[in-house]
């Protein structure tokens, strides 16, 4: 279906962001399965009684009636699908899910349809939701990006192409993954244990979900957490905002 002025259009959606306009109405930046990121003018949606409002809560996931418009497309008629109430009490799970969000926002260009990356990012939300396990995050993170395709090396040195020495692993997002002892090191590398290596291996074989079966300890999260953000900077080519709450830049992992 294209979407040309003025065409009306049904689709299944996440609700990404949303900023104020004007007295009463509000712009939802929605992720929706078919026509992928739009933008969309929500009309009076914060007066009293709007019967759109209890439905574009961030997060959410939508049945969403929308008509294109010039600049952004207009929201008729919403219904909820999905609702993750928890997200909004619990910091901890607001966190993830704004993190989520913002990886799919910047990671796509708008009206690119991403159907994995849709039903990955809702099925992320159900896991912030119920189980709230970190593990799931940098699994969500890892596979966004290898849809995206900016999936690391891992098996073998990305700049030269040698085997790996397990007991001096390195990694630089900059050269594309792993990096063997001999190639050059500079400020963005840091040290990797073989143990990060196998499980970030072993995540992006597997489907989003099953990580809850790994025994992972906190240095582990640490190195995860640390590569996967800068593997994320590196493919968005900016600084992520929502993942300061998960502050995973420890400085034992930064090589000189
Ligand atoms: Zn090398």
């Amino acid at each position: 279906m294209n979407l040309n002025k003025s065409t009306a259009y049904r689709t299944k959606s996440v609700v990404l962001r949303r900023r104020d306009l004007g007295e009463a109405d509000r712009i939802i930046t929605l992720f929706t399965r078919e026509h992928g990121k739009r933008s969309a003018v929500a009309r009076g949606v914060r007066k009293p009684g709007s019967r759109l409002a209890g439905h574009v809560e961030l997060f959410t996931v939508i049945d969403a009636y929308l008509i294109v418009g010039s600049n952004l497309d207009v929201l008729t008629q919403a219904s909820s699908i999905n609702i993750f109430p928890k997200l909004a009490e619990d910091l901890r799970h607001f966190a993830q899910a704004s993190w989520a969000s913002e990886i799919i926002d910047k990671l796509i260009p708008d009206s690119h349809p991403d159907s994995f990356l849709f039903d990955l990012l809702v099925k992320f939300l159900e896991l912030a939701t119920n189980s709230g396990d970190i593990i799931h995050l940098h699994h969500f993170e890892l596979l966004a990006l290898q849809k995206s395709g900016y999936q690391p090396q891992l098996d073998a040195c990305a700049v030269c192409g040698e085997h790996l020495d397990p007991s001096s692993i390195r990694f630089s997002a900059h050269n594309g993954g792993t990096m063997c002892p001999s190639c050059p090191s500079n400020l963005q590398t840091h040290k990797l244990s073989t143990a990060s290596v196998k499980t970030m291996r072993w995540l992006l074989a597997h489907p989003l979900g099953q990580a809850s079966i790994l025994k992972i300890n906190n240095q582990l999260i640490g190195e995860l957490a640390y590569t996967t953000r800068v593997c994320l900077e590196n493919a968005i080519e900016d600084p992520l905002r929502s993942g300061e709450l998960f502050s995973p830049s420890p400085d034992s992992l930064v090589a000189h």
